[in-house]
């Protein structure tokens, strides 16, 4: 089935929708995005994403293209224009294109690309990997030192998703300066004697909106977090680990370069933040 997508304002057929060649975005990756979850048809955390991105839009001194409330209604009549019950919102805003490739950003009247695509993922929530768990490598981090913005530089998380896939693993955690950043579309935890440990936010990491979502129902579950710096050699000896993501939602780790984590099977609070997630984030959906 054609998808129903839209681009600067106007709801098309997938295959109508047209970008310049001269789009920043296109040219220079210089953009920015959002990925929202749907279930039960329903927007998951749209207020968090809508603020991240006014942030990253704000950091790039790049014109917002509409409203919230804008933003709400088009992601909106994306799911009921495609029937999504399950699945991802993907939005992207760039810098736009003035109709040459300067490296100098374009005149401010320049009007921003806004494009917006569902992807239906029926059994997204009910995932036969998060029963599994997800196998890891460690590679090295060398993005650029601004992962806080969430900008469309993705060659190197896809780069090393390549490598774990070439390695039989799912995915990779980034590692710099001996401690670990994230993982390469995902923030990374471990958990030691209940502690559940993950770094702090800096312009090192992206601000998940996930991760805040889900610390704060640890929190509230009375389960112990501790921010700090950590090792991968820290996390191959954990009991257990995970990652968080608007599109994975909580994904456990069960094995990192080949050592198993536990008994090598989800673990329990993986498992507990998984459920309360769905469970939470379901309620207060939109
Ligand atoms: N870190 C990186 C590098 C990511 O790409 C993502 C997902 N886009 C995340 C963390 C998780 O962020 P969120 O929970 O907002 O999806």
């Amino acid at each position: 089935m054609t998808r129903t997508v839209y681009v600067n304002g106007e709801y098309l057929p997938e295959t109508e929708a047209k970008v310049s060649i001269f789009d920043r975005g296109f040219l220079m990756a210089d953009a920015v995005y959002e990925v929202t979850s749907v279930l039960d048809g329903k927007l998951i955390d749209f207020e968090g994403h809508a603020v991240r991105l006014k942030r990253s839009l704000n950091e790039l001194q790049m014109a917002e293209p509409c409203s919230k409330e804008e933003l709400l209604e088009i992601h909106r009549k994306l799911v009921e224009l495609n029937g999504i019950e399950e699945g991802l919102i993907y939005l992207q805003v760039t810098r736009g294109s003035d109709g040459d490739r300067d490296f100098v950003f374009p005149a401010e009247d320049t009007k921003p690309t806004l494009v917006l695509f569902t992807q239906n993922k029926p059994g997204l929530a009910d995932s036969p990997a998060a029963k599994k768990g997800a196998k890891i490598i460690s590679i090295d981090d060398i993005r650029w030192g601004r992962r806080d913005i969430k900008t469309t530089q993705l060659l190197y998380p896809s780069l090393g998703k390549m490598m774990a896939k070439a390695a039989g693993c799912d995915d990779a955690w980034m590692v710099e300066d001996g401690h670990v950043t994230e993982g390469t579309s995902n923030n990374a935890y471990f958990v030691k004697n209940g502690k559940i440990v993950t770094r702090p936010l800096s312009s090192d990491i992206l601000h998940g909106i996930t991760r805040k979502a889900v610390l704060r129902m640890a929190a509230e579950a009375q389960m112990e977090i501790e921010e700090r710096l950590f090792t991968i050699d820290e996390a191959k000896e954990a009991d257990e680990a995970f990652t968080t993501s608007a599109s994975a939602f909580v994904m456990p780790v069960v094995e990192i370069d080949g050592v198993p984590l536990g008994d090598g099977t989800p673990g329990p609070i993986a498992k507990r933040l998984r459920e309360i997630y769905l469970d939470e984030s379901r309620k207060a959906a939109i």
